[in-house]
């Protein structure tokens, strides 16, 4: 007791010392932290450290239920450093950014299929890619029959937007030929097809099974030996599972039908019968996580990762009751996706490292 007093009395003064300091010096202590935090941030690139081979990064693994952890939906894929964007959900253009991935550095962008929770983000990434990139050319945006609509309706209403910032900035900042989305439509019928190669790069597309969502499509990305495929929207689909056919990284959508039947339930109890229905009908256009895990093993999938999660899932407790009997569907490694991981896939190795952006 005798030693301990001196002890806590000396721990209460430097305590009080600390909130004193922090008072007197908070402008200081504010301005030495937000230097610190641009040196670190402002212009980084991340790529730099990515291996040659493709790398996968989950920017945004929300849905259209708010989840204060994960914007809309977004995967960015890396063919060395040359980026390549799958969806741009609301807010997700904001986390590109954020993670540091460069705007110059993107070749083009995919879209899986115009439901509003995939493209709410689009017109901050043309505006990102134009502004932030110094794009030369408007940013090549591929999707399905239909895209054009997209485009051309994002490029309308971004047009005055273009016009004042051109005006403000000047042509050699913002070079105003380089401003809005080029569309690139496909139609894949029935079966997969190749909707982009260039430089050792393809990207194959799929018609998946998102009724009355039609058209809607999953993708796949080969490059120098690795792989990765993206669900897309979808219910479980054959088709998705023969173009997953033992890829390294299969991204795929989850949407747990119990954790929603939950939600519409006590919708139905506190009198919100229209909400409580779309609760009823949204499971019958995607996949159960178990069903997901199916997939990963039927397709040979190295690496099952979960992203466009219904409903949110805002905190990790919640993610054993998410991935209920994923377990026993899938031997793999399964991971439920959060905004700024990555997977890397080293050319010449059949490694798959984790990392995280921050
Ligand atoms: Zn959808
Ligand atoms: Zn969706």
């Amino acid at each position: 007791m005798r030693i301990l007093k001196p002890v806590i009395v000396l721990i209460a003064i430097l305590l009080l010392g600390g909130v004193i300091v922090r008072t007197l010096f908070a402008e200081q202590i504010g301005g030495a932290l937000f230097k610190a935090a641009v040196t670190k941030q402002v212009g980084r690139d991340v790529t730099e450290g990515f291996p040659d081979g493709l790398t996968v990064i989950l920017v945004g693994t929300g849905s259209p239920v708010p989840d204060p952890m994960r914007a809309g939906p977004m995967t960015v894929v890396a063919a060395g450093d040359r980026l390549f964007i799958v969806d741009a959900g609301a807010g997700s253009g904001r986390r590109f950014g954020e993670f540091g991935l460069p705007w110059g550095k993107v070749e083009a962008a995919f879209l899986t299929h115009f439901h509003s929770d995939h493209i709410d983000g689009l017109g901050e990434v043309m505006l990102q890619h134009w502004a932030a990139g110094g794009a030369q050319e408007p940013l090549a945006l591929y999707g399905p029959r239909g895209v054009d609509l997209v485009a051309d309706g994002f490029n309308q209403a971004y047009a005055w937007d273009a016009s004042y910032r051109l005006a403000h900035h000047g042509p050699t900042v913002v070079p105003p030929e380089g401003s809005g989305a080029k569309p690139f439509s496909f139609d894949t019928g029935t079966s997969a097809m190749k909707v982009y190669e260039k430089d050792g790069l393809t990207v194959t597309a799929v018609p998946v099974s998102h009724e009355p969502v039609e058209p809607a499509v999953g993708y796949r990305f080969d490059y120098k030996g690795r792989s990765v495929t993206l669900s897309g929207d979808t219910t479980k689909d054959a088709k998705l599972t023969t173009l997953a056919q033992g890829t390294d990284l299969l991204v795929h959508e989850a949407l747990n039908e119990e954790m929603v039947a939950t939600i519409g339930a006590r919708l139905k109890e506190i009198g919100q019968p229209r909400l409580a229905q779309i609760m009823d009908d949204i499971p019958s256009y995607h996949t159960t996580p178990v069903a997901a895990a199916e997939v990963a093993t039927e397709s040979g999938a190295k690496m099952l990762v979960f992203s466009h999660l219904v409903p949110a899932v805002p905190s990790r407790a919640l993610y054993p009751v998410f991935l209920k009997g994923t377990g026993a569907a899938y031997k793999g490694p399964i991971v439920l996706g959060e905004d700024g991981m990555v997977f890397e896939l080293p050319a010449g190795s059949d490694k798959i490292d984790r990392t995280r952006l921050d």
